[in-house]
């Protein structure tokens, strides 16, 4: 099955709910970068809520980066998405591991860290991005962005993101949901959803077991008489080229690009998002020159 998003709303037009099957765009993301299952776990999680936050973007060159940055071992992750549903991302540590929790879980918060930083940046072709930040709480990443909504976009919404690594370490089940909360909701609704929230089991269980993203709505909000507004696709797509790769050569400057010749006779560049290698020769980089 194809990985998607659908996007609902309830009845009372009161919240609104993005639920993401992503098992195999994650899945790519461990081939791509070779991840321990720790650290699939931690990327997994932040591409499928890049996935979710892309789906908020209206424009077609709309591009959304979230980027976790904690004191754990796995360093920087770097996740960006589309409006159309591609995602690609990085980690600066792929190998690092720490042993599960006590509850069996992968270590998530342990590998990214509580210390530290989130940021999304949404390029909407504007001058400027539209940059906001917030500390993280738990590294766990879900509960990191729920704190971040509140604080930065005073937007109350709860998330649940996972991936379940199998024991060959391939992806067994990935997916995330995001609930907003609008406005207008009542408290008593607003109880209720907490109360499905806390006796939810988590999504890539429910993902394993083989429900679709709008089974997922049925079964945790069907109460609520979901409709669902939009579906989209979602894979694992890095749009790196050889001609991007120039420009950012040409932009380093003739002086540097004449030192690598001296130095190197040859450069190599590798695209963070998908490994490939861009290899460019001594005539390559002249030619650049000029
Ligand atoms: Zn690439």
């Amino acid at each position: 099955m194809r990985d998607y998003i659908i996007r609902g709303m309830d009845k009372k037009k009161t919240f609104r709910l993005f639920v993401a099957s992503s098992t195999n765009l994650v899945e790519e993301a461990r081939r791509i970068h070779g991840t321990s299952p720790t650290a699939t776990a931690a990327l997994g999680r932040a591409l499928t809520a890049a996935a979710m936050l892309g789906m908020t973007m209206k424009g077609d060159r709309d591009i959304l980066t979230f980027r976790l940055k904690g004191d754990g071992p796995i360093g920087n992750i770097v996740t960006v998405a589309n409006s159309k549903g591609q995602v690609k991302g990085y980690v600066d540590n792929p190998l690092a591991d720490l042993p599960s929790r006590p509850d069996g879980k992968l270590d998530v918060g342990g590998i990214v860290g509580k210390n530290g930083q989130l940021a999304i940046i949404r390029d909407l072709g504007l001058k400027e991005p539209y940059i906001g930040y917030s500390n993280l709480v738990s590294g766990e990443i879900a509960e990191d962005l729920v704190h971040y909504f509140y604080l930065s976009e005073q937007q109350p919404s709860a998330i649940n993101l996972g991936v379940l690594v199998d024991k060959d370490i391939s992806v067994k089940a990935a997916g995330g949901y995001m609930l907003q909360l609008l406005p207008n909701v009542d408290d008593k609704d607003i109880d209720r959803i907490e109360e499905i929230i806390n006796k939810a089991k988590p999504i890539s269980t429910l993902i394993d077991e083989g429900l679709s993203p709008e089974e997922i709505m049925e079964e945790l909000f069907g109460e609520f008489e979901m409709e669902v507004l939009e579906k989209s696709y979602i894979e694992y797509r890095c749009d790196c080229e050889r001609d991007k790769i120039e420009e950012v050569l040409v932009s380093l400057g003739e002086g540097e690009i004449r030192d690598i010749i001296e130095e190197d006779g040859q450069a190599e560049v590798v695209c963070h998002f998908c490994n490939t290698k861009y290899k460019f020769s001594k005539e390559d980089l002249l030619k650049l020159i000029n």
